[in-house]
């Protein structure tokens, strides 16, 4: 095992640039699980279980609200826990010891920012369904992006029993509607052309593709990263995944799998 992360080590050392992906299994090693009744989800979300029926933090993502107030009283206390009060893991400042001066791109599923709050560059990341941090109108009225933190950080305050005052639900500037947030495939078009221009800008060179907890049978991230890596000679393809490794035969000669924790992982890396 040790000589597996030598050699990882040696790639990244190596290469050009790295992409990294990452899906759920990286937010779980940080101490966020969006499909689980734990304990943590007792505690931050318990009243709103028993007010609303919340079953989980995506049933919140995805739930219609019975009013505007409740959906911000929700967003905003999730938000303030998991965006507002994060501190970069061990896991964050590792990646950006792997990453040192190279190029670098993320694309991951997770909507909660935490590499964009880590301080990896916001234009070199891409939450391929969303992101908790950016709302819309949700009449489409205009197709602006606006940030959501500071209002999460007022809004939250505010909120009592599972819900907000309706002064403080927040409204487009141009139409006075609803805001809702941008979730979903498809939300970002230019993050989507910065990862293809970061692809164009690296034909031919060594790239190391570091994915990260994201489960064998992905097709958004996973798959066509792997079909990436077995058309380009000179990339190459990391996996950390514990009891999830899945290499395809076309690659394995330029792959290394670690059936690990995240944060065990990262730490043989940067040894
Ligand atoms: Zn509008």
């Amino acid at each position: 095992m040790e000589n597996g992360y030598g050699k990882a080590r040696k790639w990244i050392d190596d290469a050009d640039g790295m992409i990294i992906s990452a899906s759920n299994g990286l937010s779980i090693s940080e101490g966020l699980d969006i499909f689980a009744d734990d304990d943590a989800f007792e505690e931050l979300f318990g009243d709103m279980k028993r007010r609303y029926g919340l079953t989980c933090i995506l049933h919140g993502m995805q739930a219609r609200w019975p009013t505007e107030e409740s959906k911000w009283a929700f967003w905003s206390r999730l938000i303030n826990h998991y965006c507002l009060d994060y501190r970069p893991t061990g896991i964050m400042n590792g990646l950006k010891t792997l990453i040192s001066n190279k190029d670098y791109f993320i694309i991951t599923s997770n909507g909660e920012c935490h590499f964009e709050l880590s301080g990896f560059s916001e234009d070199k990341v891409y939450e391929i369904e969303g992101s908790w941090l950016r709302m819309r109108c949700a009449s489409a009225c205009n197709g602006t992006l606006y940030p959501v933190m500071e209002i999460a950080k007022y809004v939250a305050v505010a909120e009592r029993n599972g819900s907000i005052p309706s002064e403080l639900v927040p409204r487009c500037p141009h139409c006075g509607g609803y805001m809702e947030f941008s979730m979903g495939l498809g939300a970002y078009p230019d993050k989507q052309k910065a990862f293809s221009d970061f692809i164009s800008n690296h034909h031919n060179k060594r790239i190391v593709v570091l994915e990260l907890g994201i489960g064998w049978r992905n097709q958004l991230i996973k798959a066509p990263l792997m079909r990436l890596v077995d058309m380009e000679k000179d990339y190459s393809y990391i996996s950390i995944n514990k009891g999830e490794l899945f290499i395809p035969a076309s690659i394995e000669n330029r792959s290394i799998g670690f059936s690990s924790d995240i944060s065990d992982a990262i730490n043989y890396l940067i040894r």
